[in-house]
């Protein structure tokens, strides 16, 4: 992997912050930036492209079409489905796992239960007690271990109670832990349950294949895997799609609507596709993917990631004996929640950022994981493929005098 070629395609990294400093960009969980060939489709898409998808005559609109089913097919290929129609675009996962609750949602009774993790996005909470507040289902939760992994014995005796619904995240946004998904999923199937996942850290860290994983439906966001924002999809098993009711109604999602005779709802994936979709970021996706694949390397990648988060560990606890790191599972992705003692996680927060190093502080929208470890919240580091091991000295240093001016 020839790193300074791929910083050649991110021109963001060269930004100064604060006038002087050179940005040091260590907030990729939140989201990660675009490299110039995802921008210039979107660019070309503007100037080149733009009409409405299906409904069109026209060439523009054909071409247009093409390149959002073709975003689809990039999409279905990625990660590992076998039919286009199983991939809904949707707004991101929010939109995806809402997408989920509310439509399957239908299909359970007051007192079924749906099994979450304390490690849970709210992204993954939220709907779900919506569809508490509407429907009587029950929610239970499987806690998190002192190291950040789940505690798997809770988690079998929870699926004893014969849950309709088992939705947990691929991998933590805090803690970055990663969760054994096939099994927890060929758990849940032999207790009977649908399993939902969280991919929006999966997809940006490893090559992800949801039929080898085995999960029934795979929420994720283009914008933390180097595409656009406004954009991400929903994978559902076709058998259960089928069954769904739609999620939205609009444009798009017909088959014929009629005030006598009632209106028919398209195939899939249309009928979840109320509306007109976001179909220039449906079509850069397929750009991020190249990128991902082909410029970076999924293997090389996740190595290069893996490399710089056991550097960066190493590094901050030597410079730091006692700071608090949240998340030591074996298995875990290349970011970092810490706590220096004593020191608020906005300022430290604050005065990295005046050293020129951008994290993101606070709850990280895991309000129940911070009530777990007895925080409010934590500083966190999250590395991405275009990060170098200099970044990591330089973030290490400004982290020793923050250390310094803090206590
Ligand atoms: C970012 C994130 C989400 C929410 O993604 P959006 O793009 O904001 O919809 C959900 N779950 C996890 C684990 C995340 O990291």
């Amino acid at each position: 992997m020839d790193i300074f070629k791929i910083r050649s395609l991110f021109p963001i990294l060269d930004e100064k912050v604060h006038g002087k400093k050179p940005l040091i960009y260590l907030d990729n969980a939140a989201t990660s930036q675009t490299p110039t060939p995802v921008v210039e489709a979107i660019e070309s898409a503007y100037f080149h492209r733009k009409a409405n998808v299906h409904r069109g005559v026209h060439c523009l609109s054909q071409m247009a079409t093409t390149a959002m089913e073709t975003g689809r097919d990039a999409v279905r290929r990625f990660i590992g489905a076998s039919s286009s129609s199983e991939i809904i675009f949707t707004r991101g996962t929010t939109e995806a796992l809402n997408l989920v609750a509310s439509s399957f949602g239908e299909l359970l009774y007051p007192g079924d239960l749906v099994i979450l993790t304390q490690m849970e996005h709210h992204s993954n909470i939220v709907p779900w007690q919506l569809l508490q507040a509407r429907r009587g289902i029950r929610i239970k939760v499987v806690p998190v271990l002192d190291d950040g992994t789940l505690d798997m014995e809770v988690y079998a005796r929870l699926l004893e109670e014969s849950p309709r619904i088992v939705s947990v995240t691929q991998i933590s946004n805090v803690l970055g832990t990663v969760n054994p998904i096939r099994r927890m999923a060929e758990m849940a199937h032999d207790a009977g349950a649908v399993f939902v996942c969280d991919g929006a850290q999966g997809v940006a860290h490893e090559q992800v294949d949801v039929e080898a994983l085995g999960v029934d439906f795979y929420a994720f966001s283009a914008h933390k895997m180097y595409g656009p924002t406004g954009i991400g999809a929903l994978y559902g098993k076709r058998e259960l799609l089928e069954k769904m009711p739609p999620y939205q109604g609009g444009g798009e999602m017909i088959g014929h609507v009629s005030f006598d005779h009632g209106t028919t709802w398209a195939d899939l994936p249309y009928k979840f596709e109320a509306g007109t979709p976001d179909f220039v970021g449906a079509a850069a996706i397929a750009s991020a993917i190249d990128f991902m694949e082909n410029t970076a390397g999924i293997e090389a990648m996740k190595a290069h990631e893996d490399a710089l988060l056991q550097y960066a560990t190493d590094k901050m606890k030597e410079a730091i004996p006692d700071i608090r790191i949240y998340g030591t599972a074996p298995d875990k992705a290349s970011l970092i929640s810490f706590l220096i003692p004593g020191a608020h996680h906005y300022d430290t927060g604050v005065l990295l950022d005046q050293l020129g190093i951008a994290v993101r502080t606070g709850h990280h929208c895991a309000q129940p994981l911070m009530e777990r470890f007895g925080i409010e919240g934590t500083v966190r580091a999250s590395f991405a493929v275009y990060n170098t091991f200099q970044e990591i000295d330089t973030f290490i240093q400004a982290l020793v005098r923050v250390n310094s001016m803090l206590r």
